[in-house]
Protein backbone atom coordinates (compact mmCIF):
# COMPACT_ATOMS: atom_id res chain seq x y z
CA UNK A 1 0.00 0.00 0.00
CA UNK A 2 1.17 3.35 -0.67
CA UNK A 3 0.12 6.15 1.24
CA UNK A 4 0.63 10.17 1.33
CA UNK A 5 0.43 12.28 5.05
CA UNK A 6 -0.46 15.77 4.80
CA UNK A 7 -0.60 17.55 8.14
CA UNK A 8 0.21 21.38 9.48
CA UNK A 9 3.35 20.92 11.74
CA UNK A 10 2.09 19.91 15.01
CA UNK A 11 -1.11 18.22 13.36
CA UNK A 12 1.51 14.90 14.92
CA UNK A 13 2.39 13.46 11.19
CA UNK A 14 5.36 11.74 12.84
CA UNK A 15 3.36 10.32 15.42
CA UNK A 16 0.45 8.98 13.05
CA UNK A 17 2.86 7.56 10.81
CA UNK A 18 4.99 5.80 13.77
CA UNK A 19 1.14 4.41 15.09
CA UNK A 20 -0.04 3.14 11.73
CA UNK A 21 3.49 1.76 10.67
CA UNK A 22 2.58 -0.32 14.03
CA UNK A 23 -0.64 -1.56 13.02
CA UNK A 24 -0.89 -2.15 9.30
CA UNK A 25 2.36 -2.92 6.74
CA UNK A 26 4.05 -0.14 5.57
CA UNK A 27 7.39 1.40 6.62
CA UNK A 28 7.63 5.17 7.47
CA UNK A 29 9.60 7.12 5.45
CA UNK A 30 10.57 10.73 6.26
CA UNK A 31 12.16 12.57 3.19
CA UNK A 32 13.88 14.07 6.06
CA UNK A 33 15.18 10.68 6.33
CA UNK A 34 15.50 10.19 2.68
CA UNK A 35 17.72 13.24 2.98
CA UNK A 36 19.72 12.05 5.49
CA UNK A 37 20.26 8.42 4.23
CA UNK A 38 21.37 10.03 0.78
CA UNK A 39 24.08 12.38 2.57
CA UNK A 40 24.99 9.15 4.71
CA UNK A 41 25.43 7.12 1.54
CA UNK A 42 27.58 9.65 0.52
CA UNK A 43 25.89 8.63 -3.56
CA UNK A 44 26.43 11.00 -6.50
CA UNK A 45 22.75 12.21 -5.35
CA UNK A 46 23.15 12.68 -1.61
CA UNK A 47 26.66 14.66 -2.66
CA UNK A 48 24.07 17.20 -4.21
CA UNK A 49 21.53 17.49 -1.50
CA UNK A 50 24.30 17.80 1.19
CA UNK A 51 25.35 20.98 -0.63
CA UNK A 52 22.00 22.05 -0.14
CA UNK A 53 21.38 21.66 3.10
CA UNK A 54 24.74 22.66 3.80
CA UNK A 55 24.49 26.36 2.29
CA UNK A 56 21.31 26.29 3.98
CA UNK A 57 19.04 26.54 1.03
CA UNK A 58 15.94 24.37 -0.62
CA UNK A 59 16.71 21.52 -2.39
CA UNK A 60 15.52 22.38 -5.71
CA UNK A 61 12.71 20.32 -6.87
CA UNK A 62 14.31 18.43 -9.82
CA UNK A 63 17.35 16.79 -6.90
CA UNK A 64 14.34 16.09 -4.18
CA UNK A 65 12.80 14.19 -7.16
CA UNK A 66 15.19 12.08 -7.91
CA UNK A 67 16.42 11.16 -4.47
CA UNK A 68 12.50 10.64 -3.27
CA UNK A 69 12.47 7.92 -6.74
CA UNK A 70 15.49 6.42 -5.82
CA UNK A 71 14.71 5.59 -2.22
CA UNK A 72 11.12 4.52 -3.00
CA UNK A 73 11.92 2.44 -6.21
CA UNK A 74 11.36 -1.16 -5.35
CA UNK A 75 9.69 -0.34 -1.99
CA UNK A 76 5.45 -1.34 -2.28
CA UNK A 77 4.36 -0.57 1.16
CA UNK A 78 5.37 2.77 2.92
CA UNK A 79 3.65 6.00 4.44
CA UNK A 80 5.87 8.89 2.64
CA UNK A 81 5.68 11.88 5.08
CA UNK A 82 6.99 15.61 3.53
CA UNK A 83 6.93 14.73 -0.01
CA UNK A 84 5.35 15.95 -2.48
CA UNK A 85 5.69 19.52 -1.60
CA UNK A 86 5.39 21.45 -4.55
CA UNK A 87 2.80 20.99 -7.60
CA UNK A 88 5.75 19.90 -9.57
CA UNK A 89 6.70 16.97 -7.26
CA UNK A 90 3.34 16.07 -7.15
CA UNK A 91 3.01 15.63 -10.78
CA UNK A 92 6.79 13.77 -10.66
CA UNK A 93 5.52 10.95 -8.08
CA UNK A 94 2.12 11.02 -10.38
CA UNK A 95 4.35 9.97 -13.26
CA UNK A 96 6.34 6.78 -11.95
CA UNK A 97 3.86 5.48 -8.98
CA UNK A 98 0.17 5.04 -8.48
CA UNK A 99 -0.07 6.52 -4.58
CA UNK A 100 -3.83 4.44 -3.11
CA UNK A 101 -4.46 6.99 -0.27
CA UNK A 102 -3.85 10.62 1.05
CA UNK A 103 -4.35 10.90 4.56
CA UNK A 104 -4.54 14.29 5.48
CA UNK A 105 -4.58 15.71 9.37
CA UNK A 106 -7.16 18.29 9.56
CA UNK A 107 -6.04 20.51 13.33
CA UNK A 108 -6.61 23.69 14.10
CA UNK A 109 -4.08 26.70 14.88
CA UNK A 110 -4.80 26.75 17.99
CA UNK A 111 -3.92 22.96 18.43
CA UNK A 112 -1.11 22.98 16.44
CA UNK A 113 0.16 25.84 18.75
CA UNK A 114 -0.86 23.92 22.05
CA UNK A 115 1.06 20.80 21.06
CA UNK A 116 4.01 22.38 19.21
CA UNK A 117 5.15 24.32 22.43
CA UNK A 118 5.24 21.37 24.29
CA UNK A 119 6.61 18.57 21.81
CA UNK A 120 10.26 16.96 22.41
CA UNK A 121 12.12 15.49 19.65
CA UNK A 122 14.59 12.91 19.52
CA UNK A 123 18.15 13.97 18.54
CA UNK A 124 18.96 10.20 17.47
CA UNK A 125 16.15 8.93 15.63
CA UNK A 126 13.97 11.60 15.34
CA UNK A 127 11.04 10.06 17.31
CA UNK A 128 8.31 12.44 18.35
CA UNK A 129 7.40 12.89 22.17
CA UNK A 130 5.05 15.18 23.99
CA UNK A 131 5.45 16.81 27.56
CA UNK A 132 1.81 16.22 28.17
CA UNK A 133 0.23 14.11 25.49
CA UNK A 134 2.97 11.33 24.34
CA UNK A 135 5.40 11.55 27.33
CA UNK A 136 8.37 8.91 27.21
CA UNK A 137 8.45 6.79 29.76
CA UNK A 138 11.40 8.71 31.00
CA UNK A 139 11.73 12.14 31.14
CA UNK A 140 13.95 13.91 28.37
CA UNK A 141 15.21 10.35 27.08
CA UNK A 142 13.67 8.56 23.51
CA UNK A 143 11.80 5.33 24.36
CA UNK A 144 12.40 3.73 21.15
CA UNK A 145 16.25 4.49 20.99
CA UNK A 146 17.53 5.96 23.98
CA UNK A 147 18.64 9.00 22.61
CA UNK A 148 18.50 12.60 23.90
CA UNK A 149 15.27 14.18 23.72
CA UNK A 150 14.92 18.55 22.88
CA UNK A 151 13.14 21.05 22.12
CA UNK A 152 13.32 22.52 18.55
CA UNK A 153 14.24 25.98 17.88
CA UNK A 154 11.47 26.26 14.99
CA UNK A 155 8.68 24.89 17.96
CA UNK A 156 8.99 28.12 19.61
CA UNK A 157 5.33 29.95 19.56
CA UNK A 158 6.68 32.86 17.87
CA UNK A 159 7.55 30.85 14.84
CA UNK A 160 4.63 28.47 14.88
CA UNK A 161 2.64 31.04 12.96
CA UNK A 162 4.19 31.15 10.00
CA UNK A 163 5.11 27.83 9.66
CA UNK A 164 1.56 26.83 10.06
CA UNK A 165 1.26 30.14 6.78
CA UNK A 166 4.05 28.31 5.09
CA UNK A 167 2.26 24.91 5.19
CA UNK A 168 -1.07 26.14 4.06
CA UNK A 169 0.72 27.72 0.83
CA UNK A 170 2.61 24.50 0.07
CA UNK A 171 -0.14 22.00 0.35
CA UNK A 172 -3.39 23.68 -0.42
CA UNK A 173 -2.21 23.19 -4.69
CA UNK A 174 -0.79 19.90 -4.45
CA UNK A 175 -3.90 19.28 -1.89
CA UNK A 176 -5.59 20.45 -5.30
CA UNK A 177 -3.94 18.62 -7.70
CA UNK A 178 -4.79 14.94 -6.12
CA UNK A 179 -8.57 15.93 -5.84
CA UNK A 180 -10.79 13.34 -7.51
CA UNK A 181 -7.23 11.59 -8.72
CA UNK A 182 -6.32 9.69 -5.24
CA UNK A 183 -8.94 8.84 -2.48
CA UNK A 184 -8.65 10.88 0.44
CA UNK A 185 -8.51 9.95 4.41
CA UNK A 186 -9.89 12.93 6.68
CA UNK A 187 -8.79 12.78 9.76
CA UNK A 188 -10.21 15.55 11.68
CA UNK A 189 -8.62 16.53 15.23
CA UNK A 190 -10.39 19.10 17.35
CA UNK A 191 -8.66 19.04 20.64
CA UNK A 192 -5.14 18.70 21.36
CA UNK A 193 -5.51 16.05 23.85
CA UNK A 194 -7.15 13.63 21.16
CA UNK A 195 -6.29 10.08 22.01
CA UNK A 196 -3.69 9.20 19.61
CA UNK A 197 -5.17 5.57 19.32
CA UNK A 198 -8.48 6.36 18.59
CA UNK A 199 -7.72 8.88 15.89
CA UNK A 200 -5.33 6.20 14.10
CA UNK A 201 -8.18 3.57 14.21
CA UNK A 202 -10.19 6.25 12.60
CA UNK A 203 -8.26 6.72 9.98
CA UNK A 204 -7.73 2.69 9.70
CA UNK A 205 -11.32 2.05 9.71
CA UNK A 206 -11.66 4.85 6.92
CA UNK A 207 -8.77 3.13 4.88
CA UNK A 208 -11.11 -0.43 4.82
CA UNK A 209 -14.33 1.54 4.11
CA UNK A 210 -12.54 2.67 1.20
CA UNK A 211 -11.20 -0.61 0.30
CA UNK A 212 -7.95 0.50 0.04
CA UNK A 213 -6.84 -1.80 3.41
CA UNK A 214 -7.70 -5.11 2.25
ZN1 LIG B 1 15.20 7.99 19.45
Amino acid sequence: MKLLIFGPPGSGKGTYSSRIEDRIDVKHISTGDIFRSAVKGNTDLGKKVKEYLDSGELVPDELVNKVVKERLEGTDDFILDGYPRTVEQAKFLDGFMDVDAIIVLDVTDEITIERLSARRVCKECGEVFHRLFNKPKKEGVCDKCGGELYHRDDDKPSVIRDRIKTYENMSEPVIEYFEGKIPFVINRCRKADAPIDKMVDGIISQLEEKDILS
